[in-house]
């Protein structure tokens, strides 16, 4: 039985460890494009202020790792799938001839249609090599202007305020993280950054980058600013990386299209991690969601299911918790709420807290938090258990801050987060 494997990033390195694992005789084939052995992007900020260098992110230390697996890594970039003929062409001209695929070639940076693009200094933070690029220009005093104020976006500030830049922020949307936070926490998160030295600039996009003598860059926005920055950085969200799958006959909407067992509509042919779009049992949709704790999951249930057993994807976690130079805040699931839904909201804007939870019928659906880091794991279980509150939903609305109470008394005794998703053998 011969796996291939396309995208050696966490997703990719899961599925072969686990397919080595429950099946020591069959053949796996490790695609990727990139240079560097196999990391995890979630550790280039560390890289970014210091902390490790880049063999500190670097999925598995020892270089023998993949050989000792019997784990075949092949650098090139996968450029069709033939589904009828189960072979994929790869840029070096080889054919790849498979049994079982797995498509994990995570997502890539959108590239906003902006002139000035492709400036020297304009950069997203996606790779290794961005990273490199970033810390030949975010010297100290050095003025960077980001694009994009979302997930990834917070993340990076603190490693780019840690460098001692003189950082702007410029969002689109009207508040900071705005498709995973509401418009209380978005402006606290704001405030917060303002109150860092960032210069924030919301409801504001950019229109222009032009290229200066001496390689500044003028920043031209639309609400009339230009900005001087010796450093551009764009993260202005991600994209599943699945254009090489078109004509290949695998149904991809968003993302590639899985069913709960990862496989896509062609049998023997699976997704997982960013590029897929999988089916999310609490909600009933299928999400793509592009965090790393997804990406491993994934990975996990789809190899299980390449090696003949029947596993089964528990839900996609809509999980974030977000550290914007040092305020914590979360966003659950529906943070948005759900139609004929409840709300209760709790803000302390002095002592930086806020609390928003969305309730359906008397489940909590969604919620977000700025500040409130004790009770990230009881949300979470409230959230992903589907946990009936019963007279709790009511004392919760009354005092959103009892949710401790609300879990101890409702999730435990229905004696949720037993396990992970049931595996069986076919
Ligand atoms: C700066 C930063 C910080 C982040 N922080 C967090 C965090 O705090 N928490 C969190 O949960 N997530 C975080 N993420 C997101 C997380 O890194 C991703 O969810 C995770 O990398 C997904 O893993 P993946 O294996 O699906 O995709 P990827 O890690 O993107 O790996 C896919 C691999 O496939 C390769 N590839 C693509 N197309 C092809 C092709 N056609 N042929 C061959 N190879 C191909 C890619 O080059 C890549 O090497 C962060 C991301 C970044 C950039």
């Amino acid at each position: 039985m011969h796996h291939v494997i396309l995208g050696a990033g966490p997703s990719g390195v899961i599925a072969a460890e686990t397919i080595r694992k429950h099946a020591p005789l069959d053949t796996i084939t490790l695609v990727g494009d990139e240079a560097e052995p196999p990391y995890s992007r979630m550790a280039i900020p560390y890289l970014l202020i210091g902390n490790i260098d880049e063999r500190g992110t670097y999925l598995r230390k020892g270089a023998s790792h993949y050989d000792a697996l019997r784990v075949r890594q092949v650098r090139a970039r996968a450029t069709a799938v033939d589904s009828a003929r189960r072979t994929v062409t790869l840029d070096d001209g080889q054919t790849l001839a498979f049994d079982k695929l797995l498509i994990a070639t995570g997502s890539h940076p959108v590239r906003p249609p902006i002139p000035g693009m492709d400036a020297p200094g304009v950069h997203p933070c996606w790779t290794l090599e961005d990273a490199r690029a970033i810390m030949a220009r975010a010297k100290p005093g050095a003025r960077v202007l980001q694009m994009g104020a979302g997930f990834i976006g917070c993340i990076i500030m603190e490693a780019l305020k840690q460098r001692g830049v003189a950082l702007s922020v410029v969002e689109m949307g009207d508040r900071m993280v705005p498709r995973m936070m509401g418009p209380t926490a978005g402006g606290m998160i704001k405030r917060w950054c303002e109150a860092q030295g960032v210069k924030v600039y919301t409801g504001t996009r950019v229109e222009a980058i032009e290229p200066q003598a001496g390689g500044a860059l003028r920043v031209k926005l639309s609400g009339g600013d230009t900005v001087e920055a010796d450093l551009v950085i764009s993260a202005t969200g991600v994209r599943p990386a699945i254009g090489f799958l078109k004509d290949s006959g695998i149904t991809c909407l968003q993302g590639v299209l899985t069913d709960e067992h990862l496989q896509t509509n062609v049998p023997g042919i699976y997704a997982a991690g960013d590029c897929a779009e999988a089916y999310d049992k609490v909600s009933g949709k299928t999400i793509v969601s592009a965090i790393q704790p997804n990406a491993a999951e994934q990975a996990r249930v789809a190899a299980l299911n390449m090696v003949g057993q029947v596993a089964e994807l528990k839900g996609v976690t809509q999980i974030n918790v977000l550290d914007t130079l040092g305020m914590i805040s979360a966003s659950f699931g529906n943070w948005e709420g759900v139609p004929g839904g409840e709300h209760v909201e709790l803000t302390d804007l002095n002592a930086g807290r806020h609390l928003s939870l969305q309730f359906k019928g008397d489940q909590l659906v969604g919620c977000n938090s700025v500040g409130w880091t004790e009770h990230v794991g009881v949300m979470r279980g409230l959230v992903e258990g589907q946990v009936k509150l019963g007279e709790w939903k009511d004392k919760l609305k009354a005092d959103p801050t009892r949710l401790m109470d609300a879990y101890l008394a409702s999730a435990q005794a229905q004696g949720h987060w037993a396990g992970a998703g049931d595996t069986r053998r076919r």
